[in-house]
Formats: C-alpha cells, structure tokens, sequence
C-alpha cells in the first residue's frame, strides 16, 4: 500500500456520509489540492489545531481508537468554548509505519466521532516519522457573538459546566494500571461542551475550556479581562467517582490543578444566573458557581479555603516548556 491508497482506504469516510449527514458546508472534501468550504451567511469563521504526540499525550500502545477520538474531541472542545458549530477538521497524521491493524481502528474511532458531532473529514497530511496527530478543525459562529476570554466584568460570577479533576484521576489510574471505568471514560472521551457553548452566545462574558487545570485556565480569562478571579475551593463540582477513589485534599488538587477536563469554564453577570441554567438545564447540563470576577489584584487568582484564606498550591496546570 502506497501514501495515496492509505489514504483513500483509511481517510475518505466522510466522502459516503456527505451526501447524507455531513453535507453543510463542505463543498469539496478529501482528494483534491485543498478542500472548498461555504460558510452560511453572516458567519465567522473559527479556527483551531491541536497536536498528541506519542509519548506526551497518549503512550505508544494506547487504543488506537480512543486516540482517534480524543484527538478530535479535544480540538471540538476548543470551538465548544468560542461558542461555534464544527464545519469539518483536517488531519495531519504522521506515522512510524504502516500497520494496518492501528490504521483501521484509528480510522474506524475518528469516523464515528465525525458522525456523531456531525463535523467530515476534509482533508490532512500523511508522513512518516514519530507518531503524531495533528488535527485543524474549522467551525462557524454568527459574526461577533463568538465567546472570548476577554470580556468579564467586576462582580461577574464564575461558572464550570459538569465536573472537575475526573480525567487526572482517570489518567492516574491508567498510570497505575486501575481500572476505574467512569474516571477512565473521562479521560479518553471528554465530551466537548458544543451544545452548551452554543446557548451560552449572549449570556456569558467570557468563556474558555479547561484543558490545563482551572486555575492556570481561569488565570487566562482573568489576565485577558483585565481582573482576577477568586474561587470557592468548596464549591468546586466533584464527582461521586472522584470522591469514592481520592481523599479530599487529592481531588481537590486534581480539580484545581488536573488536567484534561475538557468542561466548559464562563463568567456571567449575576442577572443572567436563572436564563443560563435554565437553558443548560434543559440540555441536561449541570454548571456550578465556583467564584467571581474581582478587580485587578496581586495574583491572577485566589482560591479560597472553607474560612476564606487563600490556599497555597504547590501544583500549578500543564506547561510543556515547564523548567
Ligand atoms: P498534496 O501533495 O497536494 O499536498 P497529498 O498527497 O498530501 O496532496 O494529499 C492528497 C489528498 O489527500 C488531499 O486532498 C489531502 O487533503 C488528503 N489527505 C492527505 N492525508 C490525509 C489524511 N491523513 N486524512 C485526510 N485526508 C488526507
Ligand atoms: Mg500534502
């Protein structure tokens, strides 16, 4: 098998569901030089990449299904949080060998997370090299109503959608070859948040999603607004999975610090509180308040313990480049 056929026997899923499912905005998919896309009218155009590289993200062995999977739902999650709608994603894919065994369920997970999120295959790259998966998703939102990290006010509260810390205590147990069935799911399939980022257009302020760990997240939206941010550490949404497999303090520092959540964090204005769960309520979404917008401090953000004195973290979030 060459370059080309590996790609048309393993990447042109999308060409059968176009016609079906898939059509919108895709005029011309896998194939040609580039894909052709129509975004509806009054739309914006949202755009954004994310890269698992083997070995940081994933371990060599992994399902190559789950990866597959993830590596979209991450990239989803992205334009969850801008409040846009998925029109398609590229992938860049480079691989190690040809093995067919892992190019068939590493394409059978991708094509079935295209169909339920209703976001074809458009296009990629494929080379050689260390294994490596690059995915561009392009998504459309109505022209300025995208969600920013920029546009919390003084006295805005802070909400995060579902619950924290579960995909770091999933990931721990996949470190220690647990299996915790609930923990594990959230690690390799988070859902992305996109029906709520959609009815979340006009209400909240500023929104992100959390891939790093809320505080380093929430940090981004506090500098971004010019403010900083205080957070509740008891009102941090836990799972009952996450507090039957950790103490306190460890899902605590899993929730503040974990990363890979993957859940939606917002700012509101505090009329706005009943409208917005009112909406998520009714997609089945819970959100909790954790904290609010205050003005600009010393720290980015404080979290607070149950007397209301700030808790010194040793962990911070993810940083690749970390020293
Ligand atoms: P070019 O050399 O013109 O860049 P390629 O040979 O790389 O073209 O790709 C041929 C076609 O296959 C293009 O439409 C490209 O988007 C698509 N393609 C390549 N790799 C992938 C992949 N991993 N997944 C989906 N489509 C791919
Ligand atoms: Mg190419």
């Amino acid at each position: 098998m060459n370059e080309f056929e590996l790609i048309r026997r393993y990447f042109h899923f999308s060409a059968g569901q176009a016609a079906e499912t898939m059509a919108g905005a895709v005029d011309l998919g896998v194939g040609d030089d580039c894909a052709l896309l129509s975004l509806p009218p009054g739309e914006q155009l949202a755009v954004t990449t994310d890269t698992l590289v083997s070995g940081v993200h994933f371990t060599a062995d992994g399902n190559p299904s789950l990866i597959a999977r993830r590596a979209l739902r991450v990239n989803l999650s992205d334009l969850a949080a801008m409040g846009a709608e998925p029109l398609g994603f590229q992938l860049a894919l480079t691989l190690p060998n040809l093995d067919t065994v892992w190019l068939a369920a590493f394409s059978a997970g991708l094509a079935e997370d295209a169909r339920q999120f209703n976001c074809p295959l458009i296009g990629g790259d494929t080379t050689k090299g260390p294994l490596a998966i690059t995915i561009t998703l392009l998504g459309s939102v109505p022209k300025g109503q995208a969600l920013t990290r920029a546009g919390a006010s003084v006295g805005d509260l802070l909400f995060v959608t579902g619950t924290l810390g579960d995909s770091a205590a999933g990931l721990a147990c996949l470190q220690a070859g647990k299996d915790d069935g609930f923990l594990l799911q959230r690690y390799w399939l988070p859902e992305p948040r996109l029906t709520a980022g959609h009815c979340l257009r006009g209400l909240a302020t500023a929104a992100l999603d959390i891939s790093d760990g809320l505080l380093q997240d929430i940090a981004h939206i506090a500098r971004a607004s010019g403010l900083s941010a205080r957070i509740h550490a008891n009102q941090l949404p836990l799972s009952t999975a996450l507090r039957q497999s950790a103490s306190r303090e460890q899902s605590q520092a899993w929730a503040l610090c974990g990363g890979d959540d993957y859940e939606l964090c917002f700012t509101l204005a505090p009329k706005n509180r009943a409208e917005m769960l009112a909406r998520l309520g009714r997609l089945g979404i819970a959100a909790s308040c954790i904290g609010e917008m205050v003005p600009a401090g010393l720290t980015p953000v404080d979290c607070l313990d149950d007397d209301g004195k700030p808790i010194a973290l040793a962990q911070g979030g993810y940083d690749h480049f970390a020293p």
